[in-house]
């Protein structure tokens, strides 16, 4: 099963990722992890992409899906992919066909998480994560059993993303409503894309999810 996982900026295709992976054993690919870990790393592909990345903008089609094909090639064939994040633009919807139909996998489902703008500034400014494991978690409406200890892995060291802010925020969803949303009409025609409810809570969604993996 290779599922997209489809929304703006902070619609929690990250959370839902998480869940999916360990529900059902399947391999998140995030571009946006990918290129933070890229970043912090300080090679070519990082160091190119910092600027774009700290203003909202969108990194190069060519990084992205190179970064795409690289780790399906390191995946188990028997192993499903989560993508989140991606494609996040026409050419990559095509690179991305591509890229499937050489490692032998299909596109199953698009999941597209329907969500509230308004709501997304809040939860993009309130987000965070453990900076051991990179568990997501949210200042109000996702926080950790045991006020500042990790759920998943005891650490009690968290941080932001330098791409948080109320400024950037706005860029990101621009991009996504120009050159993201546009690629859904053609997952449509395929038949392949389910709407879920991304403003209930996060297991309601997961509930959801679960429901069109079947
Ligand atoms: P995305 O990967 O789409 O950018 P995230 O999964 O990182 O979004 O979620 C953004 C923020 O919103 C996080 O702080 C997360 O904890 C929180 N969040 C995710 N899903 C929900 C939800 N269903 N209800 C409330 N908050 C959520
Ligand atoms: P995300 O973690 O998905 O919110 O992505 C963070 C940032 O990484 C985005 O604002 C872009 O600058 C960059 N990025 C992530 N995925 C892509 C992609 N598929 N195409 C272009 N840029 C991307």
């Amino acid at each position: 099963m290779n599922i997209i996982l489809l929304g703006p900026p902070g619609a929690g295709k990250g959370t839902q990722s998480a869940g999916l992976v360990e529900r059902h054993g399947m391999m998140q690919l995030s571009t946006g992890d990918m290129l933070r870990a890229a970043v912090k790393a300080q090679t070519p592909v990082g160091l190119e992409a910092k600027a774009v990345m700290d203003a909202g903008e969108l990194v190069s089609d060519e990084i992205v899906s190179k970064l795409i094909d690289d780790n399906l090639a390191a995946l188990d064939a028997g192993t499903g992919a989560i993508f989140d994040g991606y494609p996040r633009t026409a050419a990559q919807g095509e690179q991305l066909d591509a890229i499937l139909a050489k490692h032998g996998r299909t596109l199953d489902h698009v999941i597209e998480l329907e969500v509230n703008v308004d709501a997304l500034v809040e939860r993009i400014t309130g987000r965070y994560s453990c900076a051991n494991c990179g568990a997501l978690y949210h200042d109000t409406a996702n926080v950790p059993a045991k006020e500042g200890v990790c759920d998943v892995c005891g650490s009690t060291e968290f941080k932001r993303r330098p791409d948080d802010n109320e400024e950037t925020v706005r860029t990101r969803m621009e991009e996504y409503r120009a050159k993201t949303a546009p690629i859904l009409p053609g997952y449509e025609a395929r038949g392949i894309v389910t709407r879920v409810d991304g403003m209930a809570d996060i297991d309601a969604v997961a509930g959801q999810i679960d429901a069109v993996l079947g």
